[in-house]
């Protein structure tokens, strides 16, 4: 039986623009921009030079800790500097600079064909790390910690999401499209490494066809089931996706392996069957680039490392574009500028000619807020709270469990910027810590 979360909204889905045009590969462009910080968890520690020669796969980062993942020349080339440069998150972070020499050679062991029917869940693992993944729905946690689970938390469970319920977004429905035996084949080998019996592949009502390719891929795996949902944002969030799909509730301050399930974007399990394969690791990814600013909305493979400039003088801009997202509207990044790099986690490019509006009104009670938040917090008054800067407060009414969806802001017909303030009021809690802790050292 099929459970549902709490909340939630439906905002316009504004994919026709791109559910229907196939995956184009972005040709590797000239010179490439690659942070070292691409994920969740200390940054690859650099292990290139300016003036080294890299081939494809070469490592120009290393793993500094187990919360880390290595990072690896998506192009041919040589390193014309290790330097700071502008990411994603809006801040200067260590990238490699590299001059793609147009030959597109392997380093050796990559993209080389492997038989993968005796992969033990360690080899799966190691495999996983070398090769870099991180979760490619946009959260970037490294994947070789999520199936390295801890003996007292066993994982029964393996949701594969394939919900992408952000709107414009189009990059995985595409991929379920275009590569289900790949997504299938790498669920399988995440199963293994995860040690889960079970495999759960999660899509939203919109997508019936990729709902088809997934049930005929999966047609001979044991214990795997396709199962679509009613369309309604967050489906896709990690603890709603295991609520809707388990009917469990992942505790406060919980991950999902305390409800004994594992969640993978589709798009991190065929890069684990890439990876397991044929050696190759994460140097590219599916990005939707659109919105109604763009004259030629596409879904590309492209590379790591590509300037968002490159994608959008391709798709061309139109109109007054006000407004850049990294990833989706509702969850996603404003970009300060289009000389910013894709990374492991971009699934998406959009581009507005709105920005949200600075006016706002004081809150009415009206309860829509209350309604729609999916973790079911009162973001009416963590936004009273914050606005007067009331952090503690906040923090004594669960800030820490938002996972600004940004619903709450969605529904207010006051426009208060709620999820902007919960942001920022986690950030400073985070900076406080990161205060204390230096003290005590
Ligand atoms: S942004 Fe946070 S408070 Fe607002 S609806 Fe989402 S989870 Fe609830
Ligand atoms: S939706 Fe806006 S106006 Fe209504 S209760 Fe929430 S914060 Fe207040």
């Amino acid at each position: 039986m099929m459970h549902r979360f709490s909340g939630g909204v439906h905002p316009p889905e504004t994919k026709d623009e791109t559910f229907a045009l196939p995956i184009e590969d972005f040709p590797p462009p000239e010179v490439l921009v690659v942070p070292l910080a691409q994920h969740i968890g200390a940054p690859a520690a650099p292990g290139v030079c300016a003036g080294d020669e890299v081939l494809k796969g070469t490592v120009l980062g290393e793993p500094a800790g187990f919360v880390s993942a290595a990072i690896h020349s998506p192009v041919s080339g040589r390193v014309a500097a290790v330097e700071e440069h502008l990411g994603p998150l809006g801040r200067k972070t260590l990238s490699v600079i590299l001059e793609n020499d147009g030959r597109e050679a392997w380093a050796d062991g990559c993209n080389v064909e492997r038989d993968i029917s005796g992969l033990d869940a360690g080899a799966v693992r190691d495999i996983v790390r070398n090769g870099g993944l991180v979760g490619m729905g946009g959260a970037t946690f490294p994947t070789h910690v999520k199936l390295s689970p801890p003996e007292n938390k066993p994982i029964d469970t393996l949701i594969v999401n394939g919900a992408e319920c952000e709107p414009y977004l189009t990059a995985d429905h595409r991929l379920m499209l275009e590569e289900a035996e790949k997504i299938v084949l790498g669920a399988d080998l995440a199963r293994r490494a995860a040690g889960a019996a079970k495999i759960v592949f999660a899509l939203e009502a919109n997508k019936p066809d990729a709902f088809e390719a997934l049930q005929k891929a999966s047609a001979d795996l044991a214990d795997a089931e396709v199962v679509m949902f009613a369309t309604r944002y967050p489906q896709g969030a990690e603890k709603q996706l295991i609520q809707a799909v388990t009917g469990r509730q992942v505790p406060s301050g919980g991950l999902p392996m305390d409800a004994g399930v594992l969640v993978q974007n589709v798009a991190t399990c065929a890069a684990v069957y890439d990876a397991c394969r044929f050696g190759r690791p994460l140097i590219e990814r599916i990005t939707t680039v659109t919105g109604p600013c763009t004259v030629s909305p596409a879904n590309f493979r492209v590379r790591v490392g590509t300037l968002y400039a490159e994608l959008l003088w391709k798709v061309g801009i139109t109109g007054t574009p006000r407004r850049l997202i990294m990833g989706g509207p509702m969850m996603g990044i404003a970009q300060r500028s289009a000389d910013i790099p894709v990374t492991k986690g971009t699934s998406g490019l959009v581009v507005l000619d709105e920005v949200p509006s600075e006016d706002f009104g004081a809150c009415i009670r009206c309860g829509k807020c209350v309604r729609a938040c999916p973790v079911s917090l009162v973001p009416s008054q963590l936004g009273v709270l914050l606005e007067a800067g009331r952090l503690d407060d906040a923090v004594l009414m669960d800030l820490a469990d938002c996972i600004e969806c940004g619903c709450c802001t969605y529904v207010c017909p006051s426009k208060r910027p709620i999820v902007n303030w919960i942001k920022f009021g986690k950030a400073q809690i985070a900076e406080r810590r990161t205060r204390e802790r230096k003290a005590e050292k």
